[in-house]
């Protein structure tokens, strides 16, 4: 049913998208973009339906409930610290998503000519556009399917978390890539039965699930939230060519935004941590840890919260430095508490935002909106490196890697090159930590042996409670 109101509705579809996009760049208004987006894809969904109106609604409906409660359930029991492993998967279903378009529409084909008929696909679809866009959907669809999943499993901590080099280290993500597209070609033009093809098809999709598993296993520590972003992008790039397959200009539309916002948020993640695209994915970061990198510490400094207190008492201007452990310890209330209660004295108070400080990119200001920590004290980390030395105390809860400044002077250090947030600069450094274990990169910090840091050993939501009831009394 083409009539005049589907493209239309495509179109208000599309810059509700592109509007819902701009939105989400700022934290003041990423609720209204996130409402944007998802008014925009209800639309899309009915629009879609409509449009072919051949579907059955029956299972369409059964599985928009199905989809509906998973995801309501998934989203309200996710915390916040286990984000990035729920976007890896999501981003996993998109692309096994498109790869399943790619398998539908060939036996679709297939069932529209006389089976004893031997064909390429390029005549079995009638052109080379739909069978070329076809393969790459399942190539990109199914590589980023299973790398998601490699993804996940790292981010939740299991065996494979670090990186890993698998047989045949870096060819083998060569070779798979090449045997898809030689395979891919193959198909294309030369003729096959019905049973060939189906059987050839779903050795492509093996091969491009290799693929997805060689790229993303030999990443880890430090370069994983790259992997998620580039991943991201992969899952719109294969929707973008599951649209080209099925002539939807709006599956094209949604599909390309996504892969663009997430090739520009890989660039943004790979300038945050000095490290080239080509590097992340063929360097191998957080494979071996080098003997300086994880030697012991010798001049570890213990202050209880008694002295942190009376530290802050004194301070002038504080900087808080949030990272992965505030999120852990849910500290981001306490530390606000803290914080206004510094401020009612006449300190001034800020807090340091490094770019990849969390388990995914925004961690922190998304955390310190939630406890309504006011915007203009955020401060992103080439704004606030130079203000570092005028602050009498750093706080630093739960961050690690982030600060560790090794990055700018350990040559043989893997985080070497990394921007860190430079607090060593401020007169006195407080870590706020349980232990002296290693953070994600799983490399020791330099920063806790130096003169001017004291460790406070400590769940982060705790220490910071006993350090405002101090200061109160
Ligand atoms: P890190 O992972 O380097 O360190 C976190 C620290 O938090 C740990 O050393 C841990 O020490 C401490 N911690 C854990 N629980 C608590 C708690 N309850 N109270 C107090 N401290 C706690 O975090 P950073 O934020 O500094 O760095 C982020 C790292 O994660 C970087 O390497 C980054 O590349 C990586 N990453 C970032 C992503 C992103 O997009 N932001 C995504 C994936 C990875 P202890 O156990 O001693 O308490």
């Amino acid at each position: 049913m083409e009539t005049a109101w589907i493209p239309l509705g495509y179109l208000v579809a599309a810059s509700l998208f592109i509007l819902g996009l701009r939105d989400l760049g700022k934290v003041r208004t990423a609720r209204r973009g996130n409402t944007l987006a998802a008014v925009g894809m209800f639309l899309a969904i009915v629009v879609t339906l409509i449009d072919a109106a051949a579907v059955d609604y029956r299972y369409i409906l059964a599985g928009l409930l199905i989809g509906s409660a998973v995801g309501a359930v998934v989203a309200v029991r996710v915390p916040m610290t286990s984000m990035p492993e729920m976007v890896g998967l999501l981003n996993g279903f998109g692309g096994a998503a498109s790869a399943l378009v790619a398998v539908s529409i060939l036996f679709q084909e297939f069932q529209k000519h006389p089976s004893s008929n031997s064909e390429s696909l390029a005549s079995l679809f009638g052109g080379y556009q739909t069978a070329v866009t076809g393969e790459l959907t399942l190539i990109v669809g199914a590589a980023t399917f299973s790398g998601s999943y490699i993804a996940y499993l790292k981010l939740r901590g299991t065996a494979i978390e670090r990186a890993m080099r698998l047989p045949g280290g870096n060819y083998l993500t060569l070779v798979s890539l090449i045997a898809s597209l030689a395979l891919a070609g193959v198909l294309t033009v030369v003729p096959f039965t019905d049973a060939t093809t189906t059987t050839l098809f779903f050795v492509l999709m093996g091969i491009s699930f290799l693929l997805g598993v060689a790229m993303v296993m030999p990443i880890g520590g430090a370069d994983m939230p790259v992997v998620i972003a580039f991943l991201n992008s992969l899952s719109g790039i294969a929707g973008a060519m599951a649209g080209f397959v099925l002539s939807n200009y709006l599956l094209i539309i949604a599909g390309s935004l996504v892969g663009a916002s997430g090739l520009i948020l890989t660039e943004i993640m790979c300038k945050a941590m000095n490290r080239s695209t080509i590097s992340v994915f063929f360097g191998r970061f957080g494979g071996e840890v080098s003997a300086a990198a994880q030697a012991g510490y010798t001049n570890v400094k213990e202050a209880g919260p008694d002295e942190v207190a009376m530290l802050l008492e004194d301070a002038t201007g504080v900087v808080f430095v949030p990272g992965y452990g505030l999120a852990v310890a849910r500290a981001q209330h306490i530390t606000r508490e803290l914080a206004d209660f510094l401020q009612a004295r006449g300190t001034r108070v800020q807090y340091a935002i490094h770019p990849v400080a969390g388990r995914m990119p925004g961690h922190m200001n998304v955390l310190l909106a939630e406890a309504d920590v006011p915007y203009d004290q955020l401060i992103e980390m080439q704004d606030i490196n130079p203000e570092f030395k005028s602050f009498d105390v750093a706080i630093v809860l739960g961050a690690n890697d982030v600060v560790n400044p090794a990055a700018l002077n350990d040559k043989s250090s893997p985080i070497y090159g990394m921007p860190i947030l430079n607090v060593h600069e401020a007169r006195t450094v407080v870590v706020v930590k349980r232990s002296l274990s290693p953070g994600f990169a799983g490399i020791r910090n330099a920063l806790f042996d130096n003169n001017n840091t004291v460790m406070c050993f400590g769940d982060a939501k705790q220490v910071i409670a006993d350090v405002l009831k101090e200061l109160k009394a």
